[in-house]
């Protein structure tokens, strides 16, 4: 062996090829998979602050409508629409229930902070479109008997949708293998090139592999950057940090519960999520007592039952973000396109962001969105030269 690059079990070509295996690259691999492309997902398997793990599964067009960025609200309210249908052909595909459960976000306020700031985020919501709906003390409480005495109003926001996103992520998994996509979670990518040459190594043994593909998507989430080989590719991209508290909880809410300090979020499988902070800190994925007694103290003011329920897990995961906060989806250079800079909304988008580059892979056709995430806006200017 003379240390030259070896294929072993990964095809040598692919219609396309995928790297990273986080919401953001299984949905792209489910639409183009279902449209008919040979698709072929590149993942790590085990790397600390894998975002889609940590979330905590909100699709949240409304509770999300606090930031008001260019075309950012359209691609928010038009990916939700296209949730019910898009997890209806992934549960048909893979033969799983992904629960999407649909009942809607409670927005409460505890003090009088809280109350001013439901009445500005009202506001907001309604110039965007939405009709929250206002609910005194003993609306809240019918409707959430668990929440604290201490609740002086609220919002109910009926859009807002959530699903246990880990099991839909093994949904699209089953999916994509079932249709024309294969998914290869032990495989660390070091070079994506402009012509489609994709390369790596297994963590699994010392094998290397080369894979060529007609296009690539870079779905790497806040890791976007591994080894795009090209002048001028590298993105303007950040990791922001989020900590979230897993608690066992069978039936201590119904539906979604937010305070502008917490939110608190009930999986099917028993499970609330408390969540998160939001901290600068780089790709450092350890756990603070600072951040979870935090979650705690904000998630025990609301809702006083928490205090004796098992703790179950504090995860850690690291949002992609974008220099000007918006994602960053479509061609990059050559054969590549890029999908991340998806930040606080990766579930929300992820069946927009599957559309989007649905069309433009299989349609050629750019939808006017893109115009808001191409990643050419943060290209480097062609410094000018002048004679003498
Ligand atoms: C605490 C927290 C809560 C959140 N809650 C919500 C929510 O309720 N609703 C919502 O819409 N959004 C939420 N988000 C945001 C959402 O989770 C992210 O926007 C989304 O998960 C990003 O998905 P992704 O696929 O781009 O990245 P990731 O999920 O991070 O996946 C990237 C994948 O690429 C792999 N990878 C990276 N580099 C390489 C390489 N070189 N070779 C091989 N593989 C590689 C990684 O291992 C990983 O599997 C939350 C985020 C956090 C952190």
């Amino acid at each position: 062996m003379d240390g030259g690059i070896v294929t072993t079990e990964i095809p040598q070509r692919v219609d396309v090829g995928i790297v990273g295996g986080g919401i953001i690259g299984l949905a792209v691999a489910h639409e183009l998979a279902e449209r008919g492309r040979e698709v072929v997902i590149l993942d790590d398997g085990a790397r600390p602050g894998n975002a889609t793990h940590a979330s905590a599964g909100m699709i949240a067009p409304v509770a999300e409508a606090d930031v008001e960025l260019p075309g950012l609200c359209e691609f928010r309210q038009w990916s939700h629409q296209l949730y019910p249908e898009f997890v209806a052909r992934v549960e048909e595909r893979a033969g799983v229930d992904c629960s999407l459960r649909r009942d809607g976000t409670l927005l409460v306020a505890l003090d009088r902070d809280h109350a001013a700031e439901l009445e500005r985020l009202r506001d907001i919501m309604r110039d965007q479109g939405f009709e929250p709906q206002p609910l005194g003390v003993k609306d809240v409480l019918d409707m959430e008997p668990g929440l604290s005495a201490r609740v002086v109003g609220g919002l109910l926001l009926e859009q807002d949708d959530h699903i246990d996103q880990r099991v839909f992520m093994q949904a699209l998994r089953i999916a994509v293998e079932r249709g024309r996509g294969r998914v290869f979670d032990d495989v660390v990518v070091e070079r994506v090139a402009p012509d489609g040459v994709v390369q790596g190594h297994h963590t699994r043994g010392d094998g290397r592999f080369e894979l060529e593909c007609e296009q690539v998507v870079v779905a790497a989430g806040s890791w976007s950057n591994v080894g795009l080989d090209s002048p001028g590719a590298e993105l303007p991209l950040r990791p922001v940090r989020g900590q979230v508290v897993r608690l066992h909880a069978p039936a201590l809410l119904r539906r979604v519960v937010r305070t502008p300090d917490v939110y608190m979020v009930p999986h099917a499988a028993g499970e609330l999520v408390l969540g998160a902070s939001v901290e600068e800190q780089g790709f450092d994925a350890q756990p603070t007592a600072g951040a979870v007694f935090d979650l705690l103290r904000h998630a025990w003011r609301a809702l006083p039952g928490i205090y004796d329920l098992p703790l179950k897990e504090i995860s850690v995961g690291f949002r992609p973000v974008s220099r000007d906060h918006l994602p960053v989806i479509g061609r990059l250079q050559g054969r590549v396109c890029v999908a991340t800079g998806h930040f606080r909304n990766g579930i929300l988008l992820a069946p927009g962001t599957a559309r989007l580059l649905g069309q433009l892979l299989c349609d050629a056709v750019q939808h006017a969105l893109l115009g808001h995430f191409e990643p050419q806006r943060f290209a480097q200017p062609v410094e000018k030269t002048t004679n003498g």
